[in-house]
């Protein structure tokens, strides 16, 4: 059914009305096969419009993730080991972590239009509507990893930025320690897994999720199950959003460029710049770590990117990974 809906989508890509007798024919597929495919279109996050029950149409057209547009802003970085751009998937992250490791020092990339699964934190969810926003995964293994991997995720958010503001996004903040942020809403995500693998050496898989043009539905549902208010490119560049296989191809080579530089220094080259994105700093937040609260004025980050915070006259450290941090009123 995946690939069979793949096609379809393809097939019906440019918003225009579509007869379903002749998509079946052209797909080579059965009229009901066809039917219950676009039916299910709703579920992955794709709306779509019946004007009578023999046509279909997408409520907005939907320009895919092109390969060769990818790898061109890219600037087919020397360091590819493979491209993966799937429709639908369970999540980026876990098919990288799943697939052989690439030779060390080669860097594999997966982009999927749609994640069935897709990750956060802890096993909470990350939304990924088909075609709705780019998610990302590069994974590699290190055979010396630095001492402060720990802090990589805060290095991939000032690769992301870097990457934004490349594409004409400017304005865009970092909250400790995996959030993209435009003006406290939530633009999109970072999740970082490691793996110990034979030999001490280790695997990175990390995910970036960015919001391009995120279906109100999913911005409600969000809102309504986590109080997450989600924002999205398309509202924060007035309706012109860059395009997503420009994006794409942008944050492959700040990833890529991340972590080679992350390799060779570790995370001080990235502190001040994830400094100058701080959303938090000065402000009162309520850190959650497992079932404790602690609330505080945020004071920026340590060297090793662990999250300070001042409470009755002393500072705390909170390293990442463990913990939450929500904004006070
Ligand atoms: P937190 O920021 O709460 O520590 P994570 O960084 O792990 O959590 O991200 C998961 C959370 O992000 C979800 O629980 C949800 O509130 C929010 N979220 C999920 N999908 C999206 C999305 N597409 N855009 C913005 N926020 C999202």
């Amino acid at each position: 059914m995946s690939a069979l809906r793949d096609e379809l989508i393809r097939a019906i890509a440019d918003g225009s009305q579509y007869n379903i007798d002749q998509l079946a024919q052209s797909l080579n597929a059965d009229a009901r096969v066809i039917d219950q495919a676009i039916a299910s279109l709703p579920d992955i996050g794709l709306s779509v419009e019946h004007t009578s029950s023999k046509i279909a149409q997408l409520a907005r057209p939907l320009k895919l993730l092109d390969r060769d547009a990818i790898l061109a802003a890219a600037g087919r970085p020397a360091a590819l080991n493979s491209l993966d751009v799937f429709g639908s998937i369970t999540s980026t992250n876990a098919y990288l972590l799943k697939k052989t490791p690439p030779p060390v020092s080669q860097v594999d990339a997966c982009l999927a239009e749609h994640q069935s699964e897709g990750r956060g934190r802890r096993n909470r969810r990350w939304e990924s509507p088909y075609g709705s926003g780019v998610w990302l995964s590069v994974g590699r293994s290190f055979v010396r990893p630095p001492s402060d991997i720990g802090a990589f995720s805060l290095a991939a958010g000032v690769a992301a930025r870097r990457a934004l503001l490349a594409c004409d996004i400017p304005d865009i903040g970092l909250k400790w320690p995996n959030d993209i942020a435009h003006r406290a809403r939530k633009l999109g995500g970072i999740l970082v897994e490691l793996r110990q693998l034979p030999q001490n050496r280790l695997r990175l898989v990390a995910g970036i999720g960015i919001n391009v043009t995120l279906p109100d539905e999913a911005r409600r549902h969000l809102a309504e199950s986590s109080g997450t208010a989600a924002t999205d490119l398309a509202a924060i560049a007035a309706g012109h959003p860059p395009d997503r296989s420009h994006l794409a191809g942008t944050l492959i080579k700040e990833m890529f460029d991340c972590l080679a530089e992350f390799e060779s220094a570790g995370f001080a080259p990235f502190a001040d710049e994830w400094r100058e994105a701080d959303v938090t700093d000065g402000v009162m937040v309520e850190v959650l770590d497992g079932g404790v609260s602690c609330v505080g004025t945020a004071r920026g980050i340590d060297t090793d990117g662990a999250l300070l915070v001042e409470s009755s006259g002393s500072v705390r450290r909170f390293v990442a990974g463990e913990v939450s941090v929500r904004l006070k009123a």
